[in-house]
């Protein structure tokens, strides 16, 4: 078995939070153990909580077309979200689940070991872009210990704002000549922030 089928089992067993009780699945992440994109959106909604796999709703058929954009399938990249569990009545996640569940986001950081990290929407953005906003920092990209962090829209928004649609399309695009220039990225000055920002 691998570290990160092992890591699932591990997540499939926390029940740290009440919307633990709640769901159908846990929705640990999916996709290549290797790969070198790592996608992170924000919780599972209800399509995800049904199946026990991440973005399967229409912002999930949204993303496989902005995946097809760069010629990737979702099983070349990882997809995961910030926390495991659906957020009751898919409501936003609160700051006490986002404590609770960092530590799988941590260790699937450790074993996938991407070349580049993707925020989708402001809560993963909040997570490597301390104090940013996804109005301003969205399409631009940081390095830190060779790590490439780009922060965009998350699908959802673009689906729902058909103004946000180009501007999501035109980020995306932009993914492929920041991994073959990684070099020309400038290393950030303080690190991002790190996954503990909602600890004590
Ligand atoms: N939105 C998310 O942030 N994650 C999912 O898995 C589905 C919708």
């Amino acid at each position: 078995m691998s570290a990160l089928s092992e890591l699932y089992r591990e997540i499939a067993l926390c029940r740290q939070c009440e919307i633990a009780k709640h769901r159908t699945r846990v929705v640990p992440g999916e996709g290549a153990e290797d790969a070198g994109i790592l996608f992170i959106g924000e919780a599972p909604g209800w399509h995800e909580d049904q199946q026990g796999r991440p973005f399967v709703g229409p912002a999930g058929l949204y993303l496989d077309e902005l995946l097809a954009s760069i010629n990737l399938k979702r099983q070349q990249v990882y997809i995961a979200n910030v926390i495991k569990c659906r957020p009751t009545g898919n409501r936003d996640p609160l700051p006490s689940e986002i404590q609770n569940c960092c530590q799988w986001l941590e260790r699937q950081i450790e074993l996938i070991h991407p070349r580049m990290i993707v925020t989708l929407g402001r809560y993963s953005m909040a997570m490597f872009f301390s104090g940013k906003t996804i109005g301003k920092i969205h399409g631009t990209a940081q390095k830190r210990d060779n790590i490439i962090y780009y922060a965009m829209y998350h699908p959802a928004a673009a689906l729902h704002q058909q103004g946000l649609r180009q501007t999501i399309e035109t980020d995306m695009l932009k993914i492929p000549s920041l991994l073959a220039h990684a070099e020309s990225i400038t290393e950030a000055e303080q690190p991002p922030q790190q996954l503990n920002m909602f600890k004590d």
